[in-house]
This record gives structure tokens, sequence and C-alpha cells, in this order.
């Protein structure tokens, strides 16, 4: 059995920054990963840090358009149909929070928690060498006709009362800043303030070596269970050996649901199942990642390729893709650059997704030998460090960076 201060279970972009944070506090941590750490959807993403992403997942436009967006071939949601009863109750809690008054509580909430993501990952990024991989020239949102951009007018104003600096661009303005965009009927809107990584792998490479020159040893187990004792959180392991730590942390990203469950929480974390197609290519084409408001996908430019990235589909973590999804991001694309060919790439992620958008960053109901650190959905990249900020505070007693009783696990 091996014993540790700090074992943190699942090192993708969360539980890398969480290990680094404690380790920095003098903390003996170990991490425990099935896979190598930060190839998951810490990998696949979009890139973004989206401090202006305010705005829950669940809203009463959402509700309002749910059966369109569910069942149409062509939407940027999607529905796995074999999974909808077991999907049952996290769509009813998610219909609930998409309700005006509960959808703006938690826009409020989210918004608190995003307030300087960007000053928070250039200080992450300098830390482990990785400030070259921040960008800082924005994001776009692109609306492709006036009635889009209508609704993307309102949508805009709303985030602004929630703190957020946009400036809304005509086509000719977008097309200024983006100039292998051509000029399109509807406009944009531009968030100059966020920052963007040109190659998320890279830079979850980057953490997890300074990790591991921290001293920080990577179990390549999968856990299979976690209990209490006496002298601690013990956590099994595939080859059935064990870890015994006074704190463990769950950051397992979609898969934390059944360990949350093992130390006496029941929390509604389910899927949203994300895709990205790549383009290799010297020049990506674009000079920051640019959204397809009503596609529901990010072209984000990398290193070496163009990365289409994005779509929602609700229905678990089989690996099995789906071309309906892939073929949306395939098709979105070319009618931006209709010269693109065929991807290089497919690849499909797991945002873990909480029904009011809320990731859960709490101290267990039985006590802090438990913390979870999960649930982050679309916005998991930009928050990594400051939920390990918030996790060291649970763990050492510190002042937290923002209040957080509104991500705690009580909520359920
Ligand atoms: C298509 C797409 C686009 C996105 N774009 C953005 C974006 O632009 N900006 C943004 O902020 N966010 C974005 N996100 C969301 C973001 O990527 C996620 O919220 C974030 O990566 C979640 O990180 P995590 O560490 O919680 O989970 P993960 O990265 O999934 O890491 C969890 C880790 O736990 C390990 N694990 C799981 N179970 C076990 C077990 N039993 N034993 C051992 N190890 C285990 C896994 O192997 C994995 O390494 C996007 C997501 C998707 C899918």
């Amino acid at each position: 059995m091996e014993k540790t201060d700090i074992a943190v279970l699942g090192g993708g972009v969360i539980g890398l920054s969480v290990a680094l944070k404690m380790l920095n506090s003098g903390r003996e941590v170990v991490l425990i990963d099935s896979e190598e750490p930060g190839s998951g959807t810490s990998y696949g993403n979009a890139g973004t840090i989206a401090e202006y992403a305010v705005l829950p997942v669940g809203s009463p436009e959402v509700i309002k358009r749910l059966p369109s967006l569910l069942f149409n071939k062509n939407s940027p949601i999607a529905i796995k149909r074999s999974e909808i009863r077991s999907l049952a109750p996290w769509l009813m809690k998610f219909l609930y929070q998409s309700m005006p008054k509960q959808a703006e509580k938690n826009a409020q909430s989210i918004a608190k928690i995003l307030v300087n993501a960007r000053l928070r990952w250039e200080d992450l990024a300098s830390q482990i060498n990785g400030s070259s991989l921040l960008n800082s020239n924005g994001s776009i949102y692109i609306y492709k006709s006036k009635s889009i951009y209508d609704a993307g007018l309102k949508d805009i104003n709303h985030r602004k009362t929630l703190g957020l600096n946009a400036q809304m661009l005509n086509p000719s303005e977008l097309n200024k800043l983006e100039p292998n965009i051509n000029l399109i009927e509807g406009g944009a809107a531009y968030f100059p303030d966020c920052a963007y990584m040109s190659d998320p792998g890279k830079m979850m490479k980057l953490l997890l070596n300074t990790c591991i020159e921290k001293g920080c040893p990577i179990i390549r187990q999968t856990a299979k269970n976690i209990e209490r004792t006496n002298n601690g959180i013990k956590v099994t392991l595939d080859d059935k050996s064990t870890i015994l730590s006074k704190h463990l942390v769950v950051s397992a990203g979609a898969f934390s649901k059944k360990f949350a469950k093992q130390a006496g929480d029941n929390i509604p974390l389910d899927v949203e199942r994300g895709y990205h197609v790549e383009y290799d290519m010297n020049e990506p084409l674009l000079n920051r990642p640019c959204c397809s408001a009503d596609g529901g996908f990010y072209m984000s430019p990398m290193s070496g390729r163009l990365r289409v990235v994005g779509t929602v589909e609700l229905g678990g973590v089989s690996p099995e893709i789906s071309m309906d999804r892939v073929n949306h991001l395939e098709n979105g694309a070319s009618n931006f650059f209709p010269s693109l060919g065929k991807p290089s790439r497919t690849w499909l992620g797991f945002r873990p997704s909480i029904p009011d958008s809320k990731p859960v960053i709490s101290a267990s109901r039985k006590g802090n030998d438990v913390v979870y650190a999960f649930g982050h959905g679309h916005i998991g990249l930009t928050l990594a460090p400051v939920t390990a900020e918030i996790v060291e505070s649970i763990i050492t007693g510190k002042k937290p960076p923002i209040p957080i009783h509104e991500f705690s696990v009580q909520r359920f």
C-alpha cells in the first residue's frame, strides 16, 4: 500500500492544475490516471480561455428550441437515441435549470468564477514555461445571417450585463480581422480580452512535466474504488494495489460520478460528447478562434493545423463516433472554406456536465478528506487555474479566491 498526503484521481487539466498547486504549497501529491495525463478531453478542446462563456447551456431559449435542436440531423445538438432513458433524470434537471430564474442565477455564478481566467492562465503558463502557447488575439462569434445576428445581439447584450467586454462587428470589420472569411450577410461579436491556446495538448504536457519535476509520482492505473478507512481514503487500483491518502481529490472528468457516490454524494453528472476534425496546414487560415454561432462549432487555429471543434451529443461515454456529428463539423467548416477537403483526423471527447452548467468544486458532504473538482462542462480548460486555487483553499483552510458555496455539493 502506497501512502501519501494528497492523491489526485484523474489527470486532465483539472487534476494536473490541482496537483501542481498542491506541490507548490509544499504538499506530497500522487496523481492517478489510467491514460497519459492530459491526453483526453483536455487535449482535444477548442483551446479558448473563454471568459465570455458566462451563459449556462440551459436557458429559456434552449427550452424553446430543444425539440428541433435534438432531433434535426443538422442541428448543433444531438442525442443518442439509445441513451434517452438513462439520460432522462439529467434532462429533467437540465430543463428545470433552463427556466428563466434558474438560468439567470446560474449565469451570475458562472460570471463570478470566470473573472480573471485569462490572468490566471497567464500566471500558470509562465510557471510551466508555456507562455508562448497562449495567444491574446481574442475570439469571435460569427453570425452568418441577419436574423442570427439579431439573436446574437440580444445574447451579447445579456452577457454585457454580466460584465463582459464585447464589440459587435459588421461584415467588413470581421473581414478586416479575419481576411480569409468572406463577406457574410450577418456580422460578428468580438471578445478582444480573451486568450486561447495554440496547442492545448502541448500545454498539458508542460503541466505534466512540471508536476513530475516537482516530485509527483504518476500512477498509470485505473482507479476501481474509493473507500474511507480509519487511516485515510483508500483508492483501489486495477492491479489490486492501493493508495492511502489524507485527502483525495476526485478530478476524473466525465468519470467522476461513481467515485462521488462511493464517498456518499449523488451528483447529477452526465456527458456532453464533443468532436473535432483537424486539417493539417502550415498557416491555419484564421488569426483567432472563430465560432459559428448557429453551427455550434469553433474553427481554432492551432500549430500546424486548423481544428474544427464542438457540437454537443448527449449520450454517455461510449467510444463510438457518430458520423452525423463529424459530418456536421466538416460541412460547417467547408461552408466557410470550400477548398478544405477531407480532414486529417477525427476525435471524440467527453465534457463532464452538470445540469446547471456549474462545476462541482467542493468538499464532500462527509468532509474535506474527499474533495470534488469536476463537472466543468464547456469551460474546464478556462477554469482549471481557479479550480486549483479553490481546491487548495478547501484542503488548507485558506481563504478561497471567490465565494464558493455556489459550486458546492450542498446544492444537490
Ligand atoms: C469539443 C470540446 C471543446 C471544448 N472547448 C473548450 C474550450 O475552448 N475552452 C474550455 O475552457 N473548455 C473547453 N472544453 C471543455 C474542457 O475540455 C473540459 O471541461 C475539460 O477538459 C475537463 O477537464 P477534466 O480534467 O475535468 O477532465 P479530463 O480531461 O477528461 O480528464 C479526466 C482524466 O481522468 C482520467 N480518469 C477517468 N477515470 C479514471 C479512473 N477510473 N482511473 C484513473 N483515471 C481516470 C482520464 O483518463 C482523464 O485523463 C471543450 C470540450 C470539448 C469536448
